[in-house]
């Protein structure tokens, strides 16, 4: 497959999970094509798929001629809960506009990407050493040809409550700028990459800037917990084949850095009809209910993990001047 035809895959996958997770977005483009998703979804698996492992011979004695051949004993296949449903720090990235993306929204930088999986446009990228923002000091421009109202009014939830404050960029090494694409993504890195680093917004809701900027502070998707399968079931075959790598499990340091409770109700909680094939729940309750995903605002854990993190803000302090 060639680099641009993999990347139209994987950017249509990003559509798709803008289209599912924010259907208010527009209209969604559809599935991805069939054979980019049987060959994406090969190469996603490949990393972590268990090895077929040859038969066992059989190490009988020469006979004349009647001897049948050993049959190979059955190899079950691992099932997608052994492959998703293990807690790794690696994921698969996908080359997309010009940058590496994982799960659908999360840029990664080149200093990150692992391995090879044996297509150009596919990596497999680490989580391990995500930074935080030092102090809960977030330096900050936004360019001018991206609307600041909305990315303004996302910043001051975040600031509230937590001892978080985005600062005019001057002179710090470290900062972020808001810029707007041609595409229609939402995505932002996973926590603090050090130099430059882009939130990409292009006619985003409010709802998924703050999204974003939940990634920018450090928290990756809810589902991708260590713990969820302690309150949510994934039905695998509910899922289109090229996303269940939107349900790998991350290990619990990266995860839950906050310690905090599971939390239904985040900013960053997929919908239960999550790349559903079907149009059924590809995540629900233990009971087997369906759940409500939250568009719109921070929940009051996500609040929590902020000020888990990086402190509470003094009562005194004032988020619109960053006193
Ligand atoms: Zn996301």
């Amino acid at each position: 497959m060639s680099r641009r035809s993999l990347g139209v895959a994987l950017a249509g996958s990003a559509v798709v999970l803008v289209a599912y997770y924010w259907p208010n977005l527009g209209s969604p483009v559809g599935s991805p094509p069939a054979a980019s998703s049987v060959r994406q979804e090969a190469a996603l698996r490949l990393p972590t798929s268990a090895p077929r492992r040859p038969a066992k011979t059989v190490n009988a004695a020469p006979s004349l001629s009647k001897a049948k051949p050993p049959i190979p004993a059955p190899s079950p296949a691992a099932t997608d809960q052994e492959v998703y449903g293990k807690p790794v720090s690696t994921l698969v990235a996908g080359w997309q506009d010009g940058r590496w993306v994982t799960q659908g929204d999360i840029l990664v930088d080149e200093s990150h990407l692992v391995s090879g999986v044996g297509d150009e446009n596919v990596r497999i990228a680490s989580l391990d050493g995500v930074q935080y923002w030092q102090h809960g000091v977030v330096p900050y421009t936004i360019d001018a040809n991206l609307d600041a109202a909305p990315v303004l009014a996302a910043i001051a939830m975040i600031e509230s409550g937590a001892q978080v404050r985005f600062i005019p960029h001057t002179d710090e090494a470290d900062y972020v700028v808001f810029r707007d694409t041609d595409a229609d993504i939402c995505q932002s890195y996973l926590g603090r990459k050090g130099g430059e680093q882009e939130v990409l917004l292009h006619h985003c809701k409010q709802g998924q800037i703050l999204h974003e900027l939940m990634h920018l502070m450090g928290f990756v998707h809810e589902q991708s917990r260590e713990d969820r399968d302690r309150y949510v079931r994934i039905a695998w075959t509910e899922i289109q084949p090229a996303y269940k790598n939107q349900f790998q499990k991350v290990p619990a340091a990266i995860s839950n850095p906050a310690h905090v409770p599971f939390d239904f109700g985040s900013i960053l909680m997929y919908p239960s009809n999550a790349f559903s094939q079907t149009g059924r729940p590809t995540m629900v309750k233990l009971d087997g209910s369906a759940f409500t995903a939250n568009r719109g605002s921070l929940s009051a854990l996500d609040k929590e993990k902020l000020v888990r993190l990086y402190g509470k803000a003094s009562p005194d302090r004032r988020p619109d001047t960053g006193a």
